[in-house]
This record gives structure tokens, sequence and C-alpha cells, in this order.
């Protein structure tokens, strides 16, 4: 079928959601990615940050295969050894705890809220349940993961909303103690805000987010869906903080393409959900462990960390180097890259990057975000960077 013949039974048959490029995909390898006229793109979106090891990688194909074939799904009420294996990996990287299986980001993250809530009713009784998350913050689509999210113009239309969020400013610690008072228990913090902008936290603050909580008893829950699994040259953001947080979340680029989120817990917290509390049928599932296996055999690897810092460098350094006026700058860290824009020119940029063969995403108001594959060839981003010279002239 034709773009024309797919987008017109898209529009009889598919809920009108997104505002959607107008292109269809049809295959990819590596970052580059095909549709179905048969046009060329260098992706540099990896599905907002899900393709992790770009399209069709031998790894990640093989494992889905062979597991497919064995087992793809028999429910959290027998155990699985993919799940156990991803559950080991993530925990021997970190040092840190447990992991409970989700299916995406927004669960995750609604995972961490409950273990929060309930590790402080443990200890503390009722009433000690708020968790005050960053203005401009973004943790997700459910009811609650919207209030979570600390951005206005996502608390409409579906009242009433979960209670129990409050919101500070960023790298602003007094704004946070502020907020802080005895019905806290928790923050919860992007170390990156992505959706936000690409805008990183400051380490001076995030050190003192990470001594306050300390000070009080509130767990560090830090959201990693966007910047984990190799996004930032470190398998995750807070590594590269040298903070130890009591709560990880995760998705996106866990599973390389399939759908898979993880909560992971610090030594402290890991016990606090148990059977009845927590569960979701497809958790930990099988074909998606085997997914995330996979990548993470290839990114837990500090050459392969390495190599994503030296790509991030490289891109940041040839689009500052386009020297056009209509760049602002770039900001971010390892490959995840803002390109700094004026925000009124944005929309007809990213169309016409677009329309030239280089996919991106925008991010905040002035953001043209970069979230190539991890695995991006230097000749990928070499033939990005050119047909970039033909948009910011
Ligand atoms: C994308 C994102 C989410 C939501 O993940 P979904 O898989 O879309 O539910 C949550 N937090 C952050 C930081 C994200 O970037």
């Amino acid at each position: 079928m034709t773009y024309q013949e797919l987008k017109s039974k898209e529009q009889t048959y598919v809920m009108n959601t997104y505002s959607r490029f107008p292109i269809a995909l049809e295959r990819g390898e590596g970052a580059t990615l095909w549709d179905v006229e048969g046009k060329k793109y260098i992706d540099l979106t990896s599905g907002i940050g899900v393709n992790s090891l770009g399209y069709n990688h031998p790894e990640i194909v093989e494992a889905l295969h062979t597991q497919a074939q064995k087992l793809t799904h028999v429910s959290n009420l027998f155990t699985t050894a993919p799940m156990i294996q991803a559950a080991e990996t993530l925990v021997t990287a970190t040092g840190m705890g447990k992991v409970f299986f989700a299916n995406s980001g927004a669960e995750a993250n609604e995972g961490a809220i409950k273990l929060a809530r309930k590790y402080s009713y443990d200890k503390y009784g009722e009433g000690r349940s708020k968790i005050i998350t960053l203005l401009n913050s973004f943790h997700g689509r459910t009811v609650t993961t919207l209030k979570a999210t600390g951005q206005a113009r996502f608390h409409n239309y579906f009242f009433p909303f979960t209670e129990g969020f409050d919101y500070a400013e960023a790298n602003q610690i007094d704004s946070v103690k502020e907020k802080a008072d005895e019905s806290t228990c928790a923050v919860m913090l992007e170390l990156i805000q992505g959706e936000g902008g690409v805008l990183p936290l400051e380490p001076s603050f995030v050190k003192a987010v990470e001594a306050f909580c300390r000070e009080r008893d509130l767990l560090l829950i830090i959201d990693e869906v966007q910047t984990g699994i190799g996004r930032t040259g470190a398998l995750f953001c807070f590594q590269n903080y040298g903070i130890e947080p009591d709560v990880v979340t995760m998705a996106k680029g866990l599973g390389g393409g399939v759908p898979i989120g993880a909560v992971l817990a610090g030594a402290g917290c890991c016990d606090v959900l148990t059977p009845g509390t927590h569960a979701t049928t497809f958790g930990g599932t099988p074909l998606m462990c085997a997914s995330a296996n996979a990548v993470l055999s290839v990114v837990n690897d500090p050459e392969f960390l390495t190599s994503v810092r030296e790509k991030g460098a490289y891109l940041r350094d040839q689009i500052l180097g386009l020297g056009s006026a209509e760049i602002r700058g770039v900001r971010g860290m390892g490959l995840m890259l803002a390109v700094l824009v004026d925000p009124d020119k944005r929309a007809a940029q990213v169309n016409a990057l677009i329309e030239k063969g280089v996919l991106v995403l925008t991010a905040g108001s002035e953001a043209i975000r970069l979230l190539p594959p991890l695995t991006i060839r230097y000749e990928e981003m070499d033939a990005a960077v050119a047909l970039m010279k033909e948009v910011f002239v």
C-alpha cells in the first residue's frame, strides 16, 4: 500500500491521538530507515529512544527468534530464566537491590510511586504520601503519572487526578526543601529533562537533593526512562552524577524495540512490594526479557559506553561546525542531544530535515532533539550532518 492509502485507512480506523509525520516506514538497518515508497532516511530518533541498537541488530533478532521458538509468555505465576538474567544484570551493574518488570515507562513510574508510598506507610503509617517532582518534568500519561508530570498543560480534562504531587524548581534546592513537609515520602527526578527540552540538572543540585533525601528518609526516585541504558554514555545517567538513588525506573531503550519497563530498587526498599500489592500480567515476559538481555549484553560494556560518549561529542562538534547562525547551541549528554533553534522557525526546520531524509524529534520549545541509535555509524552521522547543512544555512 502507498502512504496515501495507508493514511486514509489510518484516519478511518485509528484514534487520532498523534500528529504524525507524513511518512509510512517499512524497514530499517542500523540507523537507516526506508519508507513504503523506498525513500531512505537517517534516523536520529530511535523510535523516541527505544531502538538503542538500531534496526535489524543481529543479536536482538537472534534473541527474539530463539526465544519465540521456545516460549513467549507464561505469566508471573511461574519462574522463567530470561527475566532472572535481566534482573541479575541490572542489579550487578548498579549495585542496587532487586527489580520489578513492567511494560512501559509510565507503568515503571507508577510502580516506583507505589513503592515509595508503601515504603513510607510501612515505616511511618498513613499520611506520608506526597512526592515532589520538578517543574517542566515528564513522567508519563497515566492519570497518576500525568499528575506527577510538572507541567500544568498536562493537568487537564481527566479530572480527578491522583493527589499527592508537588512541584519544585529545577536546580533550586531551596524550592525542594520548601515543598517538603511531614507528608512527603519521595522526590522523583529526570536527571536530564527529556521531553522538557533536554535540560541536564546541575550536579550540585542533584547532590543536594540526595543529601536532603537521606536526612529526611525520603526515597530518591530517578526516572531514567529516557536517559537509561547507555543513552548518556553511562549505563544509567545517575552514574554520571555519582549518586546512589533508592529507585531507578527505565523503559524506552531497555528492550531495543519491544515494550518493557522496570523498577530497580536499592537494598533499603527492594522488599517493600510483596505478593498482592503490585503485579502486571505481561511484566518480565520471556520474549521481552530475551530482547533486553541482548541489549544489555551489548550496552553494559565500558568500551561500548565510551563509543557512545565519543559519538555524542563527534555529532555535537559536526553540528556546531556547520557554523549556521540558525543554530544557537547544542546541549545534552552522550547521544541525548538538543540542537537549539528559534522556536518560531523550528517546525519548518524539522519538516525540511525530514523532507531531506533526516528524522529528528523536538522537545521543550527551542530544541530539535536527537536520540540516534547508540550503534549509529560515523558514515550515518556524516550523512545526517550533510543533509542538515542544506537546511541550516
Ligand atoms: C517517555 C517517558 C516516560 C513515559 O514512558 P512511556 O513508555 O511512554 O509510558 C516517562 N518518563 C520519561 C522521562 C520519559 O521520557
